[in-house]
């Protein structure tokens, strides 16, 4: 029997202008899946993601998300109620609040509300203040807690940004090339902490660095001019002529 899948988008289309920077994509992820979102440049690859988290409205097609409170069509629901929803999407240019440190920008994230954030920190409870611990713990950053964020290096910042929609408790996380412009290190670090959030979430990563996807026993699929070229591991995906014609230039 196929299991169930935690988002499921059948035949999205998305039209800029009668432009069709997405035609008919579908696409379904298992739950727990880590998948690779790939193809080259202009294939319409971060217009998907914008589309299953509400960024960019569709003009045919679906986009179900299937979480632990049961199917709910987001097609053409509005951006902030799919974040509730729990399908967090971070964008390639990390928005933290530079002025604060490392932990207070968790301590915002965790309050969803900025407005409240006064208020939560008088009021903060040991359990919150465990799970602020357990998220530096994870992206590494424990010993930076006090440390302001704009002084944190490109990588840590990226981080930070993860762990701020980790406590928000996505079921499905979208991530936009997050290893763009993090040196060997930092990428390396990058791949744990994927692994790690995989334990308990789906993730969806549009990637250019090849070498980097390699890491992962993951299922990746192949985008051009807008529509599915291919589908499986990357092994199948390399040796698939059409993809190795379009997208590594052979
Ligand atoms: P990728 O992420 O695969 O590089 P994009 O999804 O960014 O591709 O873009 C797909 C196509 O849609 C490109 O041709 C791009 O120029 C076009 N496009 C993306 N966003 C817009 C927009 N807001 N208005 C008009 N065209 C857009």
């Amino acid at each position: 029997m196929k299991s169930r899948s935690i988002l499921s988008c059948q035949k999205v289309t998305v039209s800029f202008d009668g432009f069709r920077a997405v035609q008919e994509m579908s696409m379904e992820l298992a739950p727990g899946e880590l998948r690779f979102l790939i193809g080259p440049n202009g294939a319409g690859k971060t217009t998907m993601l914008d589309a299953i988290c509400g960024k960019v409205k569709p003009v045919g097609g679906s986009v179900e998300f299937n979480g632990r409170r049961g199917k709910v069509d987001v097609t053409r629901r509005k951006e902030h109620e799919i974040a509730q929803l729990g399908i967090g999407r971070k964008f390639q240019t990390p928005s933290i609040f530079s002025g604060l440190t490392v932990e207070e920008n968790l301590e915002i994230a965790m309050s969803q509300n900025r407005s409240v954030w006064a208020a939560l920190r008088a009021s903060m409870k040991p359990r919150d203040r465990e799970r602020i611990d357990a998220e530096l713990a994870l992206i590494g950053l424990s010993h930076k807690r006090q440390l302001r964020a704009g002084l944190l290096s490109h990588g840590e910042k990226q981080w930070l940004e993860i762990g701020m929609m980790l406590l928000q408790e996505p079921e499905i996380l979208l991530l936009d090339e997050p290893v763009a412009g993090m040196t060997d290190k930092e990428t390396e670090k990058t791949g744990e902490l994927l692994q790690e959030i995989v334990r308990k979430r789906t993730v969806v990563v549009v990637e250019h660095d090849m070498e980097f996807v390699r890491n992962f026993a993951s299922k990746v699929t192949v985008m051009h001019e807008g529509k599915l070229l291919k589908e499986g591991t990357m092994d199948e995906v390399q040796r698939d002529d059409r993809v190795a014609e379009v997208y590594l230039g052979r």
